[in-house]
């Protein structure tokens, strides 16, 4: 059976020079990068060259750079080292469309005693700078918000909030993992304080990510123990995952505009093959200031679940943004905040494109989508009463 993956917003595939990067680090410069022997200065060499290329992709300087476990261990440094800085107390501002690594963090730290205010977006998933802006307090303590949304691909206007996180002097982080390889990044232009990345979201291994810090940004240690990253995130260095960050990120900026452009030609060929041939479905999110490679479709009257299951027993990998939860289908957060209603938002489904995929793939997805979004249209009695007495649905 032919196999289609549609999912690369959830991880992509590590790429063949990434992984040949990184083999020569498993078994033969195998030495500990805080060794001071010639093994171990071979392995912190290649460390440091991985700190670098990172550093150059965002604009900071390689000082700025520590290696994490990943997206989720970053975005929990950035708010949690502020807060505790802070005493465990004081405002943050965020948004509506946070990744639960963020929204999650800030409902942990809403029992201790922290205040969280949350900003809504508009009906294209960018936040309303205005209400970010009148959200400030005195003692508003950090400004979060995400770079690039995971479901519907939104672009937040990062400079701008970053601008007003300066003029208020309040720190600011931004949750980068879905934007590397999609979005220019410049820390320095868009006042950036602290940014969170993850390598298996840009075709690199899972389970390494990164965390920019400004320099005099003081939020204390991560993991207390040795003293590797200069002692702010102990633990023996993962030298082959953080060479392979280094060559995924170097690759995710080389031929950027190239690859942009190819990606969003065939992104934009899928949604048009949908829509010209499904009726009442919905395009989530606006088309200006969106991730490239992310569509995000809501079939009306069609469960989410239903069509993605239906999808993987055709060998294709979508995603729905709603959650299973014992048995009932929730609906997604994002869809719900951008105005669509429950139904819609039931009904989401994202189709995320990577290199790899050709527009030989996309017609397959639209061939077997069609068949399957008719099938379950033919069961849904709202469906049917709806659309009562039309033709060709
Ligand atoms: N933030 C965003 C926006 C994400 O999409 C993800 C992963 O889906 C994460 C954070 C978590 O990253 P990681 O899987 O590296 O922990």
């Amino acid at each position: 059976m032919k196999r289609v993956y549609l999912d690369h917003a959830a991880t992509t595939y590590t790429k063949p020079e990434v992984l040949e990067e990184m083999l020569p680090y498993f078994n033969e410069v195998y030495g500990n990068a805080s060794s001071l022997h010639s093994f171990g200065r071979e392995a912190a060499r290649a460390v440091n060259e991985a700190r670098e290329k990172v550093a150059k992709a965002i604009g900071a300087k390689p000082h700025e750079i520590y290696f994490t476990g990943g997206g989720t261990e970053s975005d929990n440094w950035a708010i949690r080292g502020i807060v505790k800085k802070n005493g465990g107390k004081g405002h943050i501002i965020t948004s509506n469309i946070e990744h639960h690594a963020i929204d999650v963090t800030l409902e942990e730290l809403e029992k201790t005693g922290v205040e969280v205010s949350v900003i809504d977006v508009d009906e294209n998933g960018i936040i309303k700078l205005d209400e970010l802006e009148k959200a400030i307090r005195e003692d508003t303590i950090l400004i979060t918000v995400m770079m690039a949304n995971n479901e519907i691909g939104s672009i937040q206007p990062i400079a701008k909030i970053g601008e007003i996180a300066k003029n208020h002097n309040i720190p600011f982080h931004t949750d980068a993992v879905q934007a590397i390889g999609a979005v220019e990044i410049d820390v320095e232009k868009m006042n950036i304080d602290m940014l969170s990345m993850s390598a298996h979201k840009f075709y690199g291994p899972k389970g390494i990510g990164a965390m920019y810090l400004r320099e005099g940004v003081d939020i204390g240690k991560l993991i207390t123990g040795g003293a590797q990253e200069r002692g702010m995130r102990a633990a023996t260095t993962a030298t082959p995952l953080i060479v392979g960050l280094g060559k995924a990120i170097e690759l995710a900026y080389t031929n950027f505009e190239e690859k942009r452009s190819e990606i969003s030609n065939k992104r934009n060929y899928l949604i048009k093959k949908i829509t010209e041939n499904i009726p009442y479905v919905f395009v989530n999110g606006g088309m200006k200031n969106r991730l490239p490679n992310n569509a995000n479709f809501s079939f009306q009257h069609v469960e989410g679940e239903s069509v993605m299951l239906r999808l993987d027993l055709e060998g294709i990998a979508v995603s729905t943004g709603s959650a299973c939860a014992s048995g009932t289908v929730e609906a997604s957060k994002i869809l719900m905040a951008i105005g669509r209603d429950l139904n819609l938002a039931s009904s989401g489904i994202r189709m995320t494109l990577g290199e790899q995929n050709s527009y030989e793939d996309l017609d397959y997805v639209v061939e077997k989508l069609i068949k399957i979004v008719k099938d379950l249209r033919f069961m849904s009695p709202l469906f049917k009463e709806t659309h009562k007495g039309e033709q060709n649905v």
